[in-house]
């Protein structure tokens, strides 16, 4: 496309937007990827293929409200916005925190659609969630907010239409109370409806520890590329949630060593390597905060309030929310020494950040591809559901590493392509945008 026509599109994409930053800044960077494709596909053009892709197909916004444990009625809000449908169902996490918003929830479905489409997997592109917090609320509370959550929601969903799955906050307890009352409501046992599901119900193995686990693997791949990889490094986490718990296990499994982990209060630096068993009985068994790595771990500290991106270390993986690691960060990186970033979260690094990396010749690997394992993953649950099977950790697992390793193939492929090589940014983009645009080309103006 070209640059006026660039413009002109990101200034309608503000004003018909109006306080969204996150939503803005996930446009400006694809938008800024598809300069590069210059006058190459005026057909792209004349079917104005970029501009639908900015408008969601679909945006719900609903009341829900439920009783808490004191009886006192609360109201959150909820939402879905199924963004594109030219690959498949909308599929894409549900969030729960209480930062979210419209804005958010749109950043994160645009995200999607390009992230699925990499997958290679007949996958379109949606996100939800709701500002609820279940942090400090009882299973029951919890409970009662999901199945009124469903109770609006489940008009939207299931196998040909949209997958919700998990994201912050949405976790297998969340997702069993979502696809019980789903279920109900129903009164069909729709597998295809939600992923992310338990084993003993529906559930994948690997899906789990997948975005994880795929993140490592997308780092290992960028350092390979170099003629090095993973083994022997030092690697900074940061969350302790989903991703970054199996990101650091994974880790640890190619011979590199994780040495922080942190959350909202703060992070802990472990010089010896991150002990996983603890972490993972604090954050999945206690729920507990990170602090408290340090009462048992000695060769640990905590340090409040911070981010553990002034820890010297080879890689770092950012793994906990959006615009964690700002451009004070990343020179702080880039000064000690860092050679690659894979990002875990959805967007973690801003716009400062990703250009210190790539001007210091830093391994940057964007989230839409680095973090596609997971969504990649509940493709194959759906898969397994639609054959009523289920298959080996092993064979699961060696499928998500194919996936990453043609992720990372294609991104470099492409950006070769378009004239810049090694920029995986603009071949994530570019790679993931095409395969779209040319579904929505043959489907024409619907
Ligand atoms: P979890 O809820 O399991 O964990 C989130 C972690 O990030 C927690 O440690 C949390 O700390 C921390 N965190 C969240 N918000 C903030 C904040 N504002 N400041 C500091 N720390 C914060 O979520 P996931 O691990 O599932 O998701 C993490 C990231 O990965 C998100 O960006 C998500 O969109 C992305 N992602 C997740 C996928 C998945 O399969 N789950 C798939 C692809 C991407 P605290 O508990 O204190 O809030």
């Amino acid at each position: 496309m070209l640059d006026e026509a660039i413009d002109k599109l990101y200034s309608k994409v503000l004003k018909r937007n109006p306080a969204e930053p996150e939503f803005h800044q996930a446009v400006k960077e694809v938008l800024a990827s598809l300069r590069a494709m210059g006058d190459r596909h005026p057909e792209y053009a004349d079917a104005r293929i970029v501009s639908q892709m900015c408008e969601p197909e679909r945006q719900i916004i609903f009341r829900v409200p439920w009783i808490d444990d004191n009886g006192v009625i609360q109201i959150n809000r909820g939402f879905r916005v199924e963004f594109n449908s030219a690959l498949g169902p909308y599929k894409g996490g549900l969030r729960f925190h209480p930062s979210v918003n419209l804005g958010i929830i749109k950043f994160l479905g645009f995200e999607q659609i390009f992230k699925n489409s990499l997958t290679g997997l007949p996958i379109g592109g949606g996100k939800g969630g709701s500002d609820f917090d279940p942090r400090g609320k009882s299973d029951d509370e919890v409970m009662r907010f999901c199945q009124s959550f469903m109770i609006e929601l489940y008009r939207y969903i299931g196998e040909y239409s949209d997958v919700p799955a998990g994201d912050i906050g949405v976790g297998s307890r969340e997702i069993g109370y979502l696809f019980g009352q789903f279920k109900r409501i129903t009164n069909r046992y729709e597998s295809g409806a939600l992923t992310g599901k338990g084993l003993t119900w529906g559930g994948s193995l690997v899906r789990t520890e997948a975005t994880g686990y795929g993140a490592a693997i997308f780092a290992n791949e960028m350092l390979k590329s170099k003629n090095t990889s993973l083994d022997g490094t030092t690697v900074s986490v940061s969350g302790s949630g989903n991703v970054a718990i199996y990101a650091i296990e994974k880790v640890h499994q190619l011979g590199g060593k994780a040495v922080t982990a942190s959350d909202s209060s703060g992070y802990v630096y472990d010089k010896q390597g991150i002990d996983l068993e603890l972490l993972k009985d604090i954050k999945l068994n206690r729920r507990g905060r990170i602090g408290e790595y340090v009462e048992t771990r000695t060769s640990a500290r905590f340090v409040p309030n911070n981010c553990p991106w002034d820890v010297p270390v080879d890689v770092a993986l950012p793994c906990a929310t959006q615009n964690e690691l700002l451009g004070s960060d990343a020179k702080k990186l880039i000064k000690n020494g860092v050679q690659a970033v894979a990002e875990g979260a959805n967007m973690p690094c801003n716009e400062e950040a990703v250009e210190a990396f790539q001007n210091s010749e830093v391994l940057y690997g964007p989230g839409k591809a680095a973090n596609a394992g997971g969504v990649a993953t509940s493709a194959l649950e759906m898969q397994q559901n639609a054959q009523r099977d289920s298959w080996s950790f092993d064979y699961t697992e060696e499928r998500l590493t194919q996936i990453m390793q043609n992720i990372h193939r294609r991104c470099l492929e492409t950006a070769e392509e378009y004239g810049h090589p090694g920029d995986y940014v603009m071949g994530a983009n570019i790679a993931g945008f095409r395969k779209v645009a040319d579904a929505m080309l043959a489907f024409g103006v619907v």
